[in-house]
């Protein structure tokens, strides 16, 4: 009795399962006390962790409506700032998916404030930027509002601000999804062609009769593919056309020769999801130098993954898959070539923002306990958020010279990670762990027990912490005040949820979104003391991947 009373006044170490004295922390999801996040971090997290799967401990439903109550907040509190950040998000290319932004974005053009609504709409191309963002878009808002004649407009617009081979492009490689087709949107959106070329695409894309000489682009491929009658065939129109896979019929996608046509057309991230395919039909091979040296050389260009706006994610699920050597939903088998693994591994780093340096000595603290290691990050199969910190832990170790790198859960793991590593090696040694409570003070507990010299703590974890003594923040603070470094705490947040370990009102700690493509770049200017927000230019992307 007498130490729960003492632990009442005791602000050096409270444990993790009360808060601490005079702090606004609340209780979190596991039984301990964290803070709770500003509702625009937390849409932060929302736009690029996304809710699919949900957490170890929220059902996916849960968690999505949850975020969508915090969205909402933020819409209603400065609808200017909220859809800022949902372009930045989006058309930056910083999440994995891009569905949470069309989330958000379509739960503005639901506002009931008409100029939200307005500003909303305006932004639709930037955020649905191909056909398929544009029916995910209408399948939210459908559910949410009616097809006013500001919506309409607005979808209408979209077909017709593009230029004609655009045009054909996006009707003819991205069909339908979730149940919403060209069709339907056009029949709802009416829009009023401004050439005869866009007219008849536009009647095609309805399901009218149109005449083959009439159509233009992809349309017009599309069609003649369907008559095709040979591979050869099929081949010179997939050159003729620059025809992507998605218009090529499925009985001719088994044949290296197709596959052969269509690789210079392959856009990156298509290249990426497609080294399976293009491994089983026997086009990528160990001994098929060409075409190994075309796939290496096209995915480690890093300019043309920026402009693509690959993911690392990406990277790293096409890694995951490959070098399994069978396709997820099985059917087929491969020999991964190492070479392609090695370009995977050259990606991954590349397809981050840029990162300096910062020259500091830092700690890395991985929360490898059980809510880690359950679940699948961004829904993409064999990625626990625990794995996917590892990773994400690797382009960081990568690039900084003074590095110590631990795995905790209750207690502390040395872990086997060094920086000669490969993702894949990082990966396993991270996978084969016991599963633990959650001690997310034990990085900062550590350094000042050996002594170990930090500049900084990045914490990787769900932020769901409770086994512990001393909270995370009191930690910090007293290895600060034990050793006389001003150490800064960088918390690198692995799932959409509420809370985080970080002091707000510390500015020596910092709150970041796991898996954006600024994040290891945000962590070093942070780290170093440098100001400012790594933004990426918007950039032409997947309209031919
Ligand atoms: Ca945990």
């Amino acid at each position: 009795m007498a130490h729960k009373i003492f632990n009442l006044f005791n602000k050096k170490n409270t444990p993790q399962n009360q808060p601490i004295p005079g702090s606004t922390q609340v209780p979190n999801s596991a039984g301990g006390y964290s803070w709770e996040l500003d509702p625009w971090q937390r849409l932060g997290r929302f736009l690029v962790l996304g809710t699919e799967g949900g957490t170890y401990y929220v059902s996916e439903q849960k968690l999505t409506r949850e975020n969508a109550v915090n969205v909402l907040l933020c819409l209603k509190e400065d609808y200017r700032r909220y859809l800022d950040t949902v372009v930045a998000v989006s058309a930056g290319g910083r999440a994995y998916k891009n569905d949470p932004a069309i989330f958000a974005l379509a739960l503005a053009a639901a506002s009931d404030n008409p100029a939200a609504r307005a500003a909303a709409l305006e932004v639709l191309p930037q955020v649905a930027r191909i056909g398929t963002h544009l029916f995910h878009f209408a399948e939210y808002v459908d559910g949410l509002r009616g097809w006013g004649r500001g919506l309409r407009r607005a979808v209408g617009q979209w077909y017709l601000n593009r230029p004609t081979d655009s045009l054909a492009l996006q009707l003819a490689k991205y069909q339908s999804r979730d149940g919403w087709s060209h069709r339907d949107l056009l029949r709802l959106a009416h829009p009023q062609a401004a050439s005869e070329a866009q007219n008849a695409l536009l009647r095609w894309a309805a399901g009218k009769e149109v005449p083959l000489e009439q159509l233009s682009g992809l349309a017009e491929g599309l069609e003649r593919l369907k008559t095709a009658r040979s591979e050869a065939e099929v081949i010179a129109l997939i050159r003729q056309f620059r025809a992507p896979r998605e218009i090529v019929p499925t009985e001719y996608l088994t044949s290296p020769k197709v596959w052969e046509a269509l690789l210079p057309g392959l856009g990156l991230t298509a290249l990426l999801r497609n080294l399976g395919n293009l491994s089983k039909c026997g086009l990528l091979a160990d001994g098929a130098v060409e075409a190994v040296d075309l796939v290496t050389g096209r995915m480690t260009q890093a300019e043309a993954l920026k402009k693509a706006r690959v993911h690392p994610l990406q990277v790293l699920a096409a890694l995951i898959t490959y070098q399994q050597g069978h396709g997820m939903r099985g059917g087929g088998q491969w020999t991964p070539v190492p070479r392609v693994i090695e370009a995977l591994n050259e990606a991954f780093q590349l397809a981050f923002e840029t990162i300096v340096p910062t020259g500091k000595r830092l700690y890395l603290g991985l929360d490898v306990s059980g809510s880690m290691s359950m679940g699948q990050v961004s829904g993409i199969p064999g990625l626990s958020p625990r794995v996917a910190s590892a990773a994400l832990a690797m382009a960081t170790v990568r690039t900084e010279s003074e590095v110590l790198i631990r795995g905790f859960s209750h207690e502390l793991i040395k872990l086997n990670i060094t920086p000669q590593m490969n993702l894949e090696q990082a990966v396993k040694a991270i996978s084969n762990l016991p599963f633990g409570g959650t001690d997310c003070a034990l990085p900062m507990l550590d350094a000042l027990k050996h002594k170990i010299q930090a500049d900084a703590f990045l914490v990787y974890t769900d932020n769901e912490t409770w086994a512990g003594k001393t909270h995370p923040a009191q930690a910090l603070q007293n290895y600060r005040k034990e050793t006389g470094i001003q150490a800064r705490l960088v918390v690198v947040g692995m799932a959409a949820n509420a809370f985080t370990i970080a002091d707000p009102n510390d500015a020596g700690m910092l709150d970041v979104v796991g898996f954006s493509t600024d994040t290891p770049s945000a962590i070093a200017d942070f780290v170093s003391g440098r100001l400012g927000e790594t933004v990426r230019e918007p950039s032409e992307e997947d309209t031919t991947a």
